[in-house]
């Protein structure tokens, strides 16, 4: 099913088939976001067996964090695709007067769309529908670790798209991507994965001024105050660090919980942790596994890191860790440096602001960040203290399936963002235009200008 193969030839037949125009048209891309619907229905059965194969994800958790999340944005951009593609109406200031101003929504062209494996249904179809949104052709390239649905999406892509419109070229990310990205001038690349290898598409695309989306990782705090309803952060912070066996990149990826209700917050999590996976979560419907060995071995690692007061057991031949929280963590160790993408919990005491603060900038710009509080004036607080991509009062992670909000990083966790409208913006170009009738010219905007000091002054401000 793989075709490592990277043909300029067929990329070179896409950059054609979109230079037809046929891409561009409100029909066909309506019609292509129907088809892509039709097919996801359609193979819903198999896209579960390929994410339980992948990440031992349930049908449930496959629809309500996969599935059912591309679902909701292409029925979003059916909805408004007629109005996100409508010229935009623009006012004009005094000094162009008579003119009138628009924009235009251009389609980028052909795009390269990259995703890794966590999800890797919904981080390579929801860019996609954005991209389809917005006219273009498209070039998918999912991540060779979760093959199997990589190979459920390559059969339904096929099945319903020609390959000059839509192609998926799967292998070694490390091979096919530079193959691509180096034989073809791609219009846009949308990435989404690690900081490390986000630097080296930046790079790939940067020789030739290619524009990039780049939706990266981090380590996303949350931060659980005094005055926060103790039970419901807690279940809800379990229920974002432990999805997907933790394996989420807005995922909790530490916590810092004040002094005063420490104690009772641990309390409350293991009480969460045994409700929603058992006493034995290796035998919960619920509950993932790790993607392969190597990950697995990089987290076993991290449990030496500090004490546990919840789980710890873990069983290589089912690539299986028990949901974790260590305490009297070194910030200095290795599971503070780096991103865990795993279901280890570390967890912090902090008794002011200012101490909270200190760990969080150890790892700047986080993509998530979460907070738990019932004070308005906290709440004002820490969210102009922390730089961070998205996030949520009092909940964790779910701020990612509101399709009305834009998606994506800052700084260290990525560049530009998507979802819902905000896809199609990032795959389409705003290309402004001025109109300017020719029944009044004065002689004021011409040489020579000498004397008009004064006018222009008054004209432009
Ligand atoms: P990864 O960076 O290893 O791989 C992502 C994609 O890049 C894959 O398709 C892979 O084939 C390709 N790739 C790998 N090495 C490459 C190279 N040298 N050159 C070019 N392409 C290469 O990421 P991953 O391990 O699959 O995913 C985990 C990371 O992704 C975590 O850091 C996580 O936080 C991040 N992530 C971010 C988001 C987000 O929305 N911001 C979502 C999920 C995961």
């Amino acid at each position: 099913m793989s075709s490592t193969n990277v043909s300029s030839l067929q990329l070179n037949a896409m950059r054609n088939y979109y230079e037809s125009g046929a891409t561009k048209l409100f029909d066909f891309r309506k019609q292509q976001l129907r088809l892509l619907k039709e097919a996801i229905l359609k193979y819903e059965h198999e896209i579960n067996n390929a994410l339980y194969t992948d990440l031992k994800k349930s049908a449930e958790e496959t629809y309500a964090t996969e599935t059912g999340l591309v679902l909701a944005d292409i029925n979003m951009a059916l909805k408004n695709l007629y109005h996100w593609m409508k010229p935009a109406y623009a006012k004009t200031n005094l000094l162009n007067f008579p003119s009138s101003s628009k924009i235009l929504h251009d389609p980028k062209g052909v795009v390269l769309i990259i995703s890794p494996w966590n999800y890797p249904l919904q981080l390579l179809l929801i860019p996609l529908v954005g991209a389809i949104a917005g006219g273009n052709c498209i070039v998918l390239k999912p991540s060779e670790l979760a093959s199997a649905t990589a190979n459920v999406v390559e059969k339904i892509i096929s099945e319903i798209f020609s390959g000059e419109y839509i192609k998926v070229y799967q292998g070694e990310g490390n091979e096919v991507v530079p193959a691509l990205i180096n034989s073809f001038r791609f219009d846009h690349i949308f990435y989404t994965g690690s900081i490390a290898v986000g630097k080296i598409i930046y790079q790939l695309a940067a020789k030739d001024l290619i524009p990039v989306t780049l939706e990266l990782g981090g380590k996303s705090p949350a931060v659980v105050e005094d005055d926060a309803d103790i039970k419901t952060s807690a279940q809800r912070i379990v229920f974002g660090k432990f999805a997907n066996a933790g394996q989420t990149c807005i995922a909790p990826d530490y916590l810092l919980v004040h002094t005063d209700i420490i104690e009772k917050f641990i309390i409350e999590l293991k009480k969460a942790i045994k409700n929603f996976y058992g006493e034995d979560a290796k035998q919960s419907y619920d509950y993932g596994k790790i993607i392969n060995e190597k990950r697995f071995d990089t987290l076993v690692n991290y449990l030496n890191d500090g004490e546990k007061i919840i789980g710890g057991k873990y069983d290589r031949s089912k690539l299986f860790i028990e949901p974790t929280v260590l305490k009297n963590i070194s910030i200095d160790s290795s599971i503070m440096k780096e991103e865990i993408f795993g279901p280890i919990l570390p967890i912090f005491s902090f008794s002011n602001m200012e101490e909270a603060l200190a760990i969080i900038k150890k790892n700047e710009n986080p993509l998530a960040f979460y907070l738990f509080t019932s004070g308005k004036k906290k709440e004002n607080k820490w969210l102009e203290k922390v730089a961070f991509g998205g996030g949520c009062v009092n909940n964790a992670i779910w701020h990612f399936s509101n399709t009305h909000l834009p998606f994506g990083g800052i700084g260290n966790s990525g560049i530009g963002a998507y979802h819902g409208k905000h896809s199609f913006y990032t795959f389409t170009h705003a290309k402004p235009v001025m109109k300017t009738p020719s029944w009044f010219d004065p002689a004021i905007k011409y040489p020579p200008f000498k004397g008009k000091l004064k006018l222009f002054k008054k004209l432009i401000r």
